[in-house]
């Protein structure tokens, strides 16, 4: 049977990773269909907007989507593609797992870690008011009519929606995750001390949520306390339940625990759409060498395949992975090594086994 997927390579080094990829998921002969789209820069210089109706048209029709990473410009006026997709095809949940790879040098050797993100409120929602703006000169004289509150002048805002129904559902999808993959504890991260009425809100819910899930270890912990513990002990946490904001930041420290964001692989899940993409970014940095780790792009797959019921292809490409990083003679420069992006993509490719 084949398996009609949307591919947005992206930008930076995304066109290159998603090419490696495209050529790993061939290879298991799990008969993938590409339906290649543009987001991003890539967009952009066609003369379109950076996430064009098609290719969300295109994600509408396929319902599984397989992304590069795409460049944001930081703080213009351009909404992040990323973003834009989560909340327009509601893919309310984040998965980032991060696990030691045998062969990978950790400060940590026995870390299992998954991030489960709310992706679609917090401060990531999008509602802000621009630096002397009309809007903000609104805002700011209803703030001050409400609550006495006087903003300084030269402040910009952005505001931190989190709603019962939002936090509702992702907290049932971790704990519905911590079942299925046989998990043993969800940390749940907050600041709820001083963000009263959002974080306040994510906290009281998934403790309300959590009383119907008791086979599951349940406990909650402050950001601040969760950022030490995973510094100096993340063999101890497990699944990590986190709003927006944190979730993204605490992915990347995750990823940092395990060999870096070169092998860092993620899900974005709603109801009705499944996206897959790499933790990291479009790393301008080595942008058009060839040197990218494409493993973080390649594990995405191997989500997607799972998401597929393909879990011999996905299983098959997994543990080419960890046999490729094991022996460690092919390896981008990230990971120590001098191999290219499409070195790594054939060594796999030649440590497969068909399913
Ligand atoms: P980044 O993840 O692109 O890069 C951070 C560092 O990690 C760089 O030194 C880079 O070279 C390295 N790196 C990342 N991926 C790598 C890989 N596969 N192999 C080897 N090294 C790798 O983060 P950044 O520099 O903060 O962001 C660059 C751009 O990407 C920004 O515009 C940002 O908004 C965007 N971004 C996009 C996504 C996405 O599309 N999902 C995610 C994060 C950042």
């Amino acid at each position: 049977m084949a398996h009609l997927v949307t591919l947005i390579p992206g930008d930076g080094i995304g066109p290159e990773v998603s090419e490696a990829t495209r050529a790993v998921l061939n290879a298991t002969g799990a008969g993938m269909e590409w339906d290649v789209r543009e987001a991003g820069t890539a967009a952009l210089e066609r003369g379109d907007s950076t996430l064009p109706q098609e290719t969300l048209e295109a994600i509408r029709r396929t319902r599984v989507a397989l992304k590069g990473p795409v460049t944001t410009p930081v703080g213009t006026g351009f909404r992040s593609v990323n973003v834009a997709l989560r909340q327009e095809l509601d893919l309310f949940a984040a998965v980032r797992p991060s696990r030691t790879l045998s062969g990978i040098p950790t400060r940590h050797p026995d870390v299992d870690l998954v991030v489960i993100r709310e992706n679609t409120e917090d401060l990531y929602r999008g509602i802000e008011f621009e630096r002397g703006s009309e809007d903000l000169e609104a805002l700011r004289r209803e703030l001050t009519r409400l609550g006495g509150v006087e903003l300084r002048p030269d402040a910009g805002v952005t505001l931190k929606p989190i709603s019962v129904t939002g936090t509702r559902r992702i907290v049932r999808f971790a704990f519905e995750y911590a079942r299925v993959h046989r998990r043993r504890l969800v940390t749940l991260g907050h600041k709820a001390n001083i963000m009263r009425f959002s974080d306040g809100i994510f906290l009281r819910t998934a403790n309300e949520e959590a009383e119907a899930y008791r086979d599951v270890g349940y406990q909650e912990m402050a950001i601040d306390e969760m950022a030490l513990r995973l510094a100096s002990e993340p063999e101890r946490l497990d699944v990590l339940l986190l709003p927006n904001l944190y979730g993204d930041i605490v992915s990347d420290l995750c990823a940092g625990l395990v060999g870096g964001l070169g092998l860092a692989a993620g899900a974005n899940l709603g109801w009705e759409y499944a996206l897959f993409e790499p933790v990291h970014g479009s790393a301008p940095d080595i942008a058009g060498k060839g040197i990218a780790n494409p493993v973080a792009m390649i594990l995405s797959g191997v989500m997607l395949l799972r998401h597929l019921g393909r879990v011999g292809a996905a299983d098959a490409i997994a543990r080419s992975v960890e046999r490729v990083l094991a022996a460690g003679e092919v390896r981008t420069p990230d990971l120590g090594g001098s191999a290219t992006t499409m070195e790594v993509a054939e060594a796999i490719v030649g440590g497969l086994e068909r399913d």
